[in-house]
């Protein structure tokens, strides 16, 4: 008996050395001294600790000190899992089609002899094909996933021409 009662006054003294930094900082707060960042972080390490060990002892968490357990978890999860690094994974390549057979193609547009990336489409031909789309100049002919060396550019009107054929563009669409 007066074992246990010794052990239980060892862990709560344990506990309360613990939770220390925790009260002073509270108490710097409330004198406006602290940042409620450190608070959260402080309280984030400490919180899982009086969940765990406390219930074992007749200890409800946060009986002692409200501020001691604001963020709720489960007992017994570490507190490092908030802090890990997000998992790195191999996701999603965004955008792109995978290589077809046989490795990198070459860009639809005749001629580029750039690898394509998107649709079939070099980088700046893609570009080229949104601007045109957006424009609703987008040739019927320049389709997506078009062959290799099959599609005739086009060249676009510069200056007051420019602002014609997009203006004309636009009344068509
Ligand atoms: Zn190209």
């Amino acid at each position: 008996m007066s074992v246990d009662k010794a052990f239980r006054e060892m862990v709560r003294n344990e506990i309360e050395a613990q939770l220390k930094p925790l009260r002073d900082l509270v108490s710097r707060l409330e004198a406006g001294t602290a940042d409620l960042d450190r608070l959260r972080t402080v309280a984030e390490q400490l919180a899982p600790l009086a969940g765990a060990v406390g219930p074992l002892f007749g200890v409800a968490a946060g009986s002692r000190g409200a501020a001691a357990a604001p963020v709720r978890r489960g007992p017994g999860r570490p507190a490092r899992a908030a802090s890990a690094p997000a998992p790195v994974s191999g996701g999603k390549k965004r955008g792109r089609k995978p290589a077809a057979e046989g490795g990198s193609r070459e860009c639809a547009i005749r001629g580029c002899g750039k690898p394509s990336r998107t649709k079939g489409y070099c980088a700046a031909h893609y570009q080229k094909l949104r601007m045109l789309e957006k424009t609703n100049r987008r040739p019927t002919n320049w389709v997506d996933y078009a062959e290799s060396n099959s599609v005739e550019d086009i060249k676009l009107p510069r200056g007051r021409a420019a602002a014609k054929a997009l203006a004309e563009a636009k009344n068509a669409g």
